[in-house]
C-alpha cells in the first residue's frame, strides 16, 4: 500500500480544484469577449475566421480536458474519504507513489491514464 498524508492530499486536491475552476472561468470569459466582439463587428475579415474557428475548437478541447480533470479531482477526494485513494479505478492496480505526488488527482495507473487521455483527445479533437 502506498503511504500518503490524507490531510496533505486533501489540501492539494482542493488547490487543484480551485486551479481548474480558475482556468475554466478564464476560458469562459474569453468566450464571452469573443462573442461580444463578433456582435459588434458584423464586417468580419474572411481571413480571420479560420483562426477564430480553430481557437474555438482548442477552447472546446481545453474545456473538455478541464471538465475531465475536475471530475478526477472529485473522484480522488471521494476515494480519499473511502480509503481507496491510490488505487487505479480501471484495473485496481496500485498507482505509483511518485505519480500521486506529481498528480494528486491521479485515479488511474499510468497505462490506464494513457488510454483515458487518448480517448479524451479522440473525443475532444486534436490537442495542439
Ligand atoms: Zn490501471
Amino acid at each position: 500500500m502506498a503511504t500518503y498524508d490524507k490531510d496533505k492530499v486533501a489540501t492539494r486536491l482542493r488547490e487543484r480544484a480551485a486551479e481548474i475552476e480558475e482556468r475554466r472561468r478564464h476560458l469562459r470569459a474569453d468566450d464571452n469577449e469573443q462573442r461580444d466582439a463578433e456582435l459588434a463587428d458584423y464586417d468580419q475579415h474572411p481571413a480571420d475566421q479560420g483562426t477564430e474557428t480553430l481557437e474555438a475548437e482548442i477552447d472546446q478541447t481545453t474545456l473538455a480536458i478541464l471538465d475531465a480533470e475536475a471530475k478526477d479531482v472529485e473522484t480522488a477526494m471521494q476515494r480519499l474519504e473511502e480509503g481507496t485513494y491510490g488505487i487505479c479505478i480501471v484495473g485496481g492496480e496500485e498507482i505509483p507513489e511518485g505519480w500521486l505526488e506529481a498528480i494528486p488527482e491521479a485515479i488511474r495507473c499510468i497505462n490506464h491514464q494513457k488510454e483515458y487521455d487518448a480517448e479524451l483527445r479522440a473525443r475532444g479533437g486534436p490537442l495542439l
